[in-house]
């Protein structure tokens, strides 16, 4: 986003055009942004040739997973229906990987029909997977390092109580569920998290997998899953791809000699790729003095924008239709009858009733954990593309609040 002559711009369009054009609120991507963290994680671990599964769960609009598709990027998939949505979007079943947490042996049954990569998370499940399909579908094991990382408890899935993969102390169980049914297990993953700072904390979870790794003799790759943290505010201090790339990478090529066999390097970052793409574009409704402070009322709450609530997350906000007005300090919160407080204290340049406020970093998490509370609709989602804003979702109708209801006599 560029500041050119008073106005705020993406890419050559200007913002509050497609506020005006589109109407609030609504998600806007730039793709440019998408692309260009794509091939920057690609060469940061030059000369390997990681693969890349982007983790879909973060925002799978069609039109973006086909942008990523065209790059050469391959799919991670939480759901049968985000596999569903990636083989939909071009995605050839083997450059999908399945990940799911508890679900059930009939939702693995169906991804391994669909053909994809299947990540097993749990004891009991590979149990019923190998006695199902023996060394006749390959499977890749999500190991849990129980290396503490995150920035939030709820974001962080690799420590002790974790609910996600195979704890490292239940190896031996896996090995012998591997010999009783004489399965083919060919990755090993783990996902430790979100917003991992220190590239340590990656090297350490690596050294627990490699080790692991002696165990298991038919191994085409290592996935590590993601959890760069990107930027929220100026100054952040973000996940240092090119030296985690390098140090990481010399690893991993030691790794391979030892092993004896070249494998696969795969990472499956959603935020990365998405976050800072994002612009949610709201309307300023409301100024509201209180003693305590002044709010701004936007056209828009907890009900598309959950994570400052659920995470704490800071995402900046601006006021993009009044770039040279007079600092002031202000409340911004939604409108869903609930607490929905975007940002405390925020210094943002004088709103009028109005005037269209822009969140950044919306691209990851935003759209995909919205939900219709209060009984209002989803937004619609812009892509800036090739220079021009495209609409790639309309926004929810009315009709679509009721379209499954079934009726009765009452
Ligand atoms: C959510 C998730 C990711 C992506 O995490 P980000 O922090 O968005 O990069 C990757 N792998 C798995 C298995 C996930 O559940």
């Amino acid at each position: 986003m560029d500041l050119i002559n008073n106005n705020y711009f993406v890419g050559d369009v200007q913002l509050t055009d497609v506020a005006n054009e589109f109407d609030t609120p609504v998600y806007v991507y730039d793709a440019n942004k998408i692309v260009s963290q794509y091939k920057r994680l690609k060469n940061a671990f030059k000369p390997l040739d990681i693969k890349i599964k982007y983790a879909c769960k973060a925002l799978n609009n069609t039109a973006i997973l086909k942008l990523l598709l065209n790059e050469g990027s391959g799919l991670d998939t939480v759901s049968i229906n985000e596999v569903k949505l990636g083989l939909r979007a071009g995605f050839k079943p083997d450059e999908i990987i399945f990940t799911p947490n508890c679900v059930s042996i009939n939702e693995i049954k169906e991804a391994v029909e669909l053909g994809v990569h299947i990540n097993i998370d749990n004891i009991s499940i590979l149990e019923q997977f190998g006695a199902l399909y023996g060394n006749t579908v390959p499977c890749c094991i999500r190991i849990n390092p129980h290396i503490m990382a995150g920035g939030n408890s709820k974001i962080s899935t690799g420590h002790i109580d974790s609910k996600f993969g195979i704890s490292i102390y239940q190896l031996r169980h896996v090995s012998r569920i591997n010999q009783t049914y004489n399965m083919l297990i060919n990755g090993l993953h783990m996902h430790t998290g979100s917003d991992i700072l220190d590239t340590n904390v990656f090297l350490q979870g690596a050294e627990i997998l490699f080790d692991a790794a002696k165990d298991f003799k038919d191994l085409q790759f290592i996935d590590f899953g993601s959890g760069f943290k990107v930027a929220y505010k100026e100054n952040d201090v973000t996940t240092d791809i090119e030296e985690l790339g390098k140090l990481l990478g010399d690893r991993f090529i030691n790794f391979c000699n030892d092993y004896g066999r070249k494998l696969e390097l795969w990472f499956e970052p959603g935020k990365f790729l998405v976050s800072e793409s994002g612009y949610f574009l709201v309307k300023a409704n409301v100024i509201k003095q209180t003693t305590a402070t002044v709010f701004v009322g936007v056209d828009s709450g907890l009900n598309h924008l959950i994570r400052p609530m659920l995470y704490d997350s800071y995402h900046e906000i601006i006021n993009i239709s009044n770039p040279s007005g007079k600092q002031r300090i202000y409340t911004v919160v939604g409108n869903i009858c609930e607490t929905d407080t975007f940002g405390w204290d925020r210094k943002l340049n004088e709103v009028h009733e109005g005037d269209v406020l822009c969140f950044k970093n919306a691209g990851a998490y935003g759209i995909t954990m919205a939900s219709n509370y209060n009984a209002r609709q989803k937004p619609a989602e812009v892509l800036i593309y090739n220079k021009k804003a495209h609409l790639i979702r309309k926004r929810e109708k009315l009709e679509d609040l009721y379209a499954n209801e079934v009726e009765v006599e009452l």
